[in-house]
């Protein structure tokens, strides 16, 4: 009687500790939303080329180039590595979407240039994925 008080006790410690283990996992996956999610969410403002159900254009707020925009999926993926099989589909409508903005835009003849700064060493500054499309001048290479 007393071992199996002992090990009901000893079950409901263990199941309380994984209840608040699991808690702490969640907390710690919960992020603040990015500047990019509020744009997608229409919380802030942006000067929108293209929205679909899967990704949205807008024009960067700090142009590179005469044409400087930033494509985005709607759902938050911080960055490349951190996408995985299920988002095959959605990595490949972001590229096509690049072309057709680039031939809506008119400037798929003269010729663009798509970056993703991944991660410190690649300049991303907002973690939420996103394709810079550039165009509008003659752009150097290598980049700095
Ligand atoms: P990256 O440095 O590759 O992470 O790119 C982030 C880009 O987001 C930069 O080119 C910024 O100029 C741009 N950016 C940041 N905030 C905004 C905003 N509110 N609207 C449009 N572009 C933005």
């Amino acid at each position: 009687m007393l071992s199996l008080g002992i090990c009901f006790l000893h079950r409901k410690t263990w199941s309380n500790l994984n209840w608040g283990w699991q808690i702490g996992i969640d907390l710690l996956h919960r992020r603040m939303p990015t500047i990019f999610e509020k744009i997608c969410q229409g919380e802030i403002p942006a000067r929108f080329v293209h929205q679909d159900d899967l990704c949205v254009c807008f024009h960067d707020v700090t142009p590179q180039a005469p044409i400087h925009l930033l494509l985005i999926p709607r759902k938050a993926i911080p960055r490349v590595e951190q996408a995985n099989a299920e988002d095959q589909a959605l990595l490949g409508h972001l590229l096509l979407t690049a072309g057709e903005i680039a031939r809506q835009q008119g400037f798929a003849d003269t010729g663009f240039r798509i970056v993703i700064n991944n991660g410190a060493d690649g300049g991303e500054t907002v973690p939420h994925l996103h394709i810079h499309i550039l165009a509008g001048r003659k752009l150097s290479w290598p980049p700095g």
